[in-house]
């Protein structure tokens, strides 16, 4: 059995607590899937999601705890998108990573 790692952020004005304290986990850098000037950052949804779509958002996020620290990557896409790239996972394992799919 795999596991599936996206996390899908979209509410508006919803903030995200650090996995790590609780604290309030600011966004520090944003890209989305069309921007190639954004590879460093973009690549790590690439990875994940670039057989399926790119229409994907990647954010950089940081724990304003200064203690913490904790920074991390999210991927924000559409829900629809999520729903379908889980059932082929779940269908076909990670062989459906070696099959572009893009619409
Ligand atoms: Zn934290």
């Amino acid at each position: 059995m795999f596991k599936c790692f996206i996390l899908v952020v979209s509410l508006w004005g919803i903030e995200m607590e650090c996995p790590k304290c609780g604290s309030k986990w600011g966004v520090t850098n944003t890209a989305s899937g069309g921007n190639y000037a954004r590879d460093n950052i973009l690549n790590h949804g690439r990875k994940l999601v670039g057989w399926f779509c790119d229409d994907f958002v990647i954010r950089i996020r940081k724990c304003t705890n200064s203690e913490c620290g904790h920074r991390q990557y999210t991927i924000e896409i559409i829900i629809d998108d999520a729903k379908e790239i889980f059932d082929i996972l779940c269908k076909e394992g990670f062989s459906a990573l070696k099959i572009e799919r893009k619409r």
